[in-house]
């Protein structure tokens, strides 16, 4: 499906099309929270790079964050993901990971376009999760302290969607 996705002052707009749009996994890591997660986590959407089309560029800027938990003493390596974002209104709009030329990541915090509802969603990076934290349990909620080795694409193609 098509999605369409702006900042929140709009000076940036962006197009892009996905096979992937379902908003199923929520991501607690302390770079989602302080980036994007207001409630805790940040949930990344996959989506065709090359279809990417983006309006207001010039007021993109680029966050390669900081890991933190990586490296040797006295020493903290970067991210390659680059997390896009307005610089003018501060909302983070898409990751995009050179390593995954092909793939592009909107935030659905991002996406106007009415997402389809989630059959089943997955919390990871619990590990991270800040302690204030409510995670949702039940039978359509599955838990990972850090990452699935399960794709975005994955999770579409078992729910056969
Ligand atoms: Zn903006
Ligand atoms: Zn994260």
């Amino acid at each position: 499906m098509l999605l369409e996705g702006s900042c929140h002052c709009g000076a940036v707009r962006f197009r892009v099309e996905s096979e992937t749009p379902y908003p199923y996994q929520a991501c607690y890591c302390s770079i989602c929270r302080k980036t994007a997660g207001g409630g805790g986590y940040a949930i990344n959407l996959g989506a065709d790079a090359n279809t990417l089309e983006v309006e207001g560029a010039e007021n993109l800027s680029v966050y390669n964050a900081k890991l933190y938990d990586r490296g040797g003493p006295g020493e903290v390596p970067v991210s390659e993901a680059e997390r896009n974002f307005c610089k003018l209104c501060g909302s983070f709009l898409w990751l995009y990971d050179p390593r995954w030329p092909d793939l592009v990541h909107p935030f659905a915090s991002a996406v106007d376009t009415p997402l389809p509802k989630p059959p089943e969603r997955v919390h990871v990076a619990l590990e991270f999760a800040a302690p204030w934290c409510t995670i949702p349990e039940g039978e359509n909620e599955r838990h990972f302290d850090l990452w699935p080795e399960e794709s975005i694409a994955g999770w579409h193609r078992r729910h056969g969607l």
